[in-house]
């Protein structure tokens, strides 16, 4: 960040640094010397553009003004204390821009001299015209006169070009006016034409002439207007009916080629606030070589407009008789309820009009009096809308209860803002049909509180009818709260006051009521909500406040809402509720019919799903590199689970813990799976769960010792329901929890700076966005709680992500999955990483089959020997969340009867950029059995220890006889493995081919 804000001031160039002599070359700043802290600022305008502001600007240095400058000046202002100041430049004309909106910024640094420049574009604010005549033969003689805006301007020849500049944009005419009588121009004349600032429009003004006849004389027009007003665009005079031309208001014009004889003359195009004084059509003889005058005098008052006036009446009844309009409050005319009327000599500007003359029941939509703008010469249109009502009803009010001579205080309020005050028994007349409210206040009385009751009330009146209402005092104290229930909700991880969240069957929940009162108020009501299932009532729950009532609804703290812990058992598909506050009526309240929720006190239904508990495997890993075991056994089993079972949508869970597993992979685990050995073990895990028969429909989980203070603590599939995670006593059971959520389809949320953020998550930084509630812990968590799929601790579970586990387990849970039989398989495994195919071992087992769900990119196929292809699976690989990005990890386990399996002799993966292959070396010694032998198995320390010929048989896989679980995919030919069995079950692959033997581990 830097400090030097002028920098921001792109537009202006600013000088620092210059030396202190330079200034006092200027002479001025005389004391500044001695004061460091004084500087000096040089202003300097700029102004470019074809029409420059030429009276300059005004210069203000923090808000102080009083300084000018030319439009290319410089001023100097000395004596400035070091600092930021605020110059602005002002003043300058409305086309001209200065950079900047003219102010700037500026530090000014004591002994120096800080110059400041201000660039300012003036644009164009006028136009031109470009006016050419031109003629053919038989041309007038003398030339034109150039009429702008019907004004004279200058005389034209008949072929002549003139610029006409500074005209103002917008619409204009020119015109020729003193043709002879032989010639027209083609087209209008005068010319409508529009001007544009900054550009120059051509207009060609073309004369015919026909031959003149043998005798002509000439006729000249004199025009002389008077008055105020003046016509603004001239006048036109017409010779014979025929040939027009323009002339100006106080011009004269010779006509010359007029044939000799009579003719008539007419002067055309006179506004209407003007008048020709004497006949306007003139009869003249023209003289043989001679001149004819006619002259105009021209007289024009004032202008002024039209003002319309028009009524418009629907509804019934209409007003029997005509309406009345005044303007400016002057006297009334009269004008019918569906007419029109026009008022003319009005001067120009704003008038007040006002209808008045109506009916009762009618009323006038919108302003009256209203406001109209008369413009000259024009008509300016006032519309009224009127709508008149039904007949009128009454409303009789009784009021009791109150002393003698004791005013009430009722206030009845309806349609049209109608409001009045009853202080006894009234009965209102004339009322516009409708809801008319009756509200009582309270009042005192000879020193005593009244109260007034109901507190309000509704009637509805109608035309020619008297409804009825009544308001009964009563002596005591003042009542004035009144309770209701703004809102409820039943909440298992996550909520809204919408209750949007769909519950699930059989999990623990927590009931939320909102109550609130009026007014702040010390009551503490009980709240007693009832809980049905398909209409009948299962349990009725009384709850006692926790503290005050709440004047509106408090998420945030547990004491302001009414709440119960309400057992699993209860929420079934078919759940209704509904609640009531103060159900015992133990708190009087001015309404105590508003007390339900919801209002109708019909029970509410609460969307319940039914989903199935969580089956999941809990692998301990051991590392063969360090001798390091996942810290997980029965024992701790639920602990590892305690996040996911209290934020996740599961009616419970079913954990088991395997044998322990373990890996040979070469290299420990390490802090960000820079050796791969993460991604490694996932794939042994997935390849664990697919040989094994059980692990169909479970999510098997490994569990790691992680390298202290390590960035990466668990990692999973997307999709696919195998993950591992290390052992941390507190934090193991949310990385668990949060593997799982990948599981279930889930992207990261943006806690922490995780990769592949969902880019459809809706709350900023990950948070959970709305109310969660720990309901195992009573615990409220708020909605900026991180969500589990960021990588922050203390977090919690978004609706959105809670919905979607919600949904993506119903759908992905088919009961028909774990129905497949066990069948003799060949498993298929490995990776894809970095651009790298790995194809692991292949080993042959009895499971349950398990194939790619959709076909993909990748390819993977068993040929034997003569080339014949067994089998192809195509696939896309599962994705990996938390680890290395973009790698795909795969593990079939593909049906292939014993003919198929002992022809089986190498595999290949094919994909975009990868290729990997095996090919078996050892079918002959498989059959054999020589090699059964070759594996030795001694006990060792918790287990047994095994030495094979790794070149042979580059994977073992291990398995407990008994339990059928796998203990280890070992390499490398030396390997332990801890068991508490006595028997193992060997499988030696050679990469395509396995021949599985039984051991006993000598000793047990
Ligand atoms: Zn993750």
């Amino acid at each position: 960040m830097s400090s030097r804000r002028w920098l921001r001031l792109a537009a202006l160039t600013i000088l620092v640094g210059v030396p202190t002599s330079s200034w006092l070359a200027c002479g001025g700043g005389e004391g500044n010397l001695t004061d460091p802290d004084l500087g000096a600022l040089e202003i300097t305008a700029e102004t470019i553009g074809p029409e420059p502001d030429a009276d300059g600007y005004a210069v203000a240095i923090d808000g102080a003004g009083g300084r000018s400058i030319g439009p290319n000046g410089t001023l100097r202002v000395e004596g400035l204390p070091s600092g930021t100041h605020v110059v602005a430049l002002t003043g300058a004309a409305d086309n001209c821009t200065v950079a900047d909106r003219g102010s700037a910024a500026i530090d000014v640094v004591g002994g120096s001299t800080v110059a400041l420049r201000f660039a300012v574009v003036c644009r164009a604010a006028t136009g031109a015209v470009q006016l050419t005549t031109s003629t053919g033969p038989n041309a007038d003689t003398d030339g034109y006169s150039l009429l702008v805006d019907g004004a004279e301007r200058q005389p034209i020849g008949v072929a002549e070009t003139v610029l006409l500049q500074d005209l103002p944009p917008g619409a204009h005419t020119v015109g020729l006016s003193g043709l002879a009588a032989n010639c027209r121009i083609e087209g209008d004349n005068p010319r409508p034409v529009t001007v544009v600032a900054g550009e120059t429009v051509a207009v060609g003004l073309a004369a015919v002439c026909d031959p003149p006849p043998l005798a002509t004389g000439t006729l000249r027009v004199t025009t002389a207007t008077t008055g105020a007003d003046l016509d603004p665009d001239g006048f036109r005079f017409r010779i014979d009916e025929a040939q027009e031309q323009p002339v100006g208001a106080n011009a004269v014009v010779s006509v010359a080629g007029l044939a000799a004889g009579a003719h008539t003359v007419g002067l055309l195009g006179v506004a209407a606030n003007c008048t020709v004084g004497g006949e306007n059509l003139v009869s003249i003889t023209v003289p043989a070589d001679g001149t004819v005058d006619v002259s105009y005098a021209v007289t024009c008052s004032p202008a002024t407009g039209e003002l319309r006036v028009t009524t418009r009446t629907t509804g019934s009844p209409r007003d029997p008789d005509d309406y009345e309009v005044s303007i400016d409050d002057g006297a009334a005319l009269s004008i019918g309820s569906n007419a029109s009327l026009t008022l003319d000599e009005l001067s120009p500007g704003p008038h007040s009009v006002r209808l008045h003359g109506l009916a009762d029941e009618c009323q006038v939509q919108g302003d009256n009096p209203r406001t109209a703008a008369v413009a000259a010469s024009a008509t300016t249109t006032v519309v009224f809308e009127v709508i008149c009502a039904a007949a009128t009803g009454s409303l009789a009010t009784t009021i009791t209860g109150l002393p003698d001579g004791a005013d009430a205080d009722v206030t009845v309020t309806g349609p049209n803002g109608y409001s009045e005050r009853l202080i006894e028994t009234t009965t209102l007349d004339g009322l516009v049909p409708g809801e008319y409210t009756v509200a009582a206040a309270d009042v005192t009385a000879g020193g005593d509180p009244y109260t007034g009751s109901p507190a309000t009330q509704t009637a509805t009146v109608t035309a020619g009818e008297v409804a009825a209402a009544a308001v009964s005092y009563g002596r005591g104290s003042t009542v004035s709260v009144n309770l209701r229930i703004e809102g409820l909700y039943l909440i298992q991880s996550v909520q809204t006051l919408e209750r949007g969240v769909p519950l699930v069957a059989g999990r623990d929940g927590y009931l939320r009521v909102f109550t609130v009162a009026n007014e702040t108020s010390p009551t503490r009501p009980s709240v007693r909500a009832q809980l049905y299932r398909d209409g009948t009532l299962l349990r009725t729950l009384n709850i006692a406040a926790g503290g005050a009532t709440p004047t509106s609804v408090d998420e945030g703290v547990l004491s302001r809402s009414w709440n119960v812990a309400v057992p699993g058992s209860l929420i079934q598909p078919g759940l209704e509720i509904v609640a009531e506050v103060d159900p015992d009526d133990e708190v009087p309240e001015t309404d105590e019919t508003d007390n339900s929720f919801p209002a109708s006190g019909d029970p509410a239904a609460l969307e319940v799903q039914s989903a199935s508990a969580l089956r999941i495997t809990l692998v301990p890993v051991r590392q063969k590199a360090n001798d390091l075991v996942g810290d997980v056994s029965e024992a701790n089993s639920d602990r590892f689970l305690d996040v996911t079972r209290r934020l996740y949508p599961l009616p419970g869970y079913a954990a088991e813990v395997h044998a322990p597993y373990t890996t040979t992979t070469s290299k420990p685990l390490d802090s960000d799976d820079a050796n791969g050995s993460w991604s490694e073990i996932l794939n042994e895990i997935l390849a664990l769960q697919t040989a094994e028969a059980d692990g169909t429909g479970r999510h098997y989980y490994g569990v790691v010792r992680a390298p202290a203070g390590g960035g990466l603590n668990g990692t999973g599939y997307l999709d696919v329901p195998v993950a591992m995670g290390y052992d941390d006593a507190t934090d193991g059971a949310r990385v668990l929890a949060h593997e799982l959520g990948h599981n279930w389809g889930r992207l990261h949320s943006a806690c922490g700076n995780p990769g592949d953020v969902d880019p459809d998550y809706p709350y900023p930084a990950g948070q959970i966005g709305v109310y969660g509630f720990d309901v195992a812990g009573a615990r409220l968590r708020g909605p900026q709680v991180p969500d589990i799929m960021g990588y922050c601790r203390e977090s919690w579970i978004s609706d959105f992500n809670y919905e979607a586990v919600l949904r993506f387990r119903a759908q992905s849970d088919p009961p028909s999955l774990a129905a497949a039989a066990e069948q003799r398989s060949v498993l298929i495994w490995g990776r894809i990483v970095g651009g790298r195919a790995i194809l692991e071992p292949a080993f042959e087992v009895m499971t349950r089959p398990s194939l790619p769900r959709k076909g993909g990119p990748y390819s993977v196929a068993g040929f034997s020997a003569d080339g014949a292809r067994l089998f192809e699976l195509s696939f896309e690989g599962v994705p990996v969340a938390d680890g290395r990005q973009g790698a795909r990890h795969f593990a079939f386990a593909v049906p292939l009867d014993a003919a198929a399996a002992s022809r089986l002799e190498s595999l290949r993966l094919t994909g975009p950029g990868v290729q990997a292959s095996a090919a078996s070396r050892s079918a002959g010694l498989r059959r054999s059995g020589a090699q059964a032998d070759a594996v030795t198995v001694r006990p060792a320390a918790g287990g047994a220890a095994l030495e094979w010929d790794a070149a042979l048989h580059p994977m073992i896989m291990v398995r407990d006889a008994e339990t059928g679980e796998v203990l280890s995919f070992a390499r490398g030919g030396r390997a332990e493995v801890r068991t508490s069995g006595k028997d193992l079950d060997l499988v030696a692959s050679d990469g395509v081919r396995s021949w599985s033997t039984r051991r006993a581990i000598s000793g047990r």
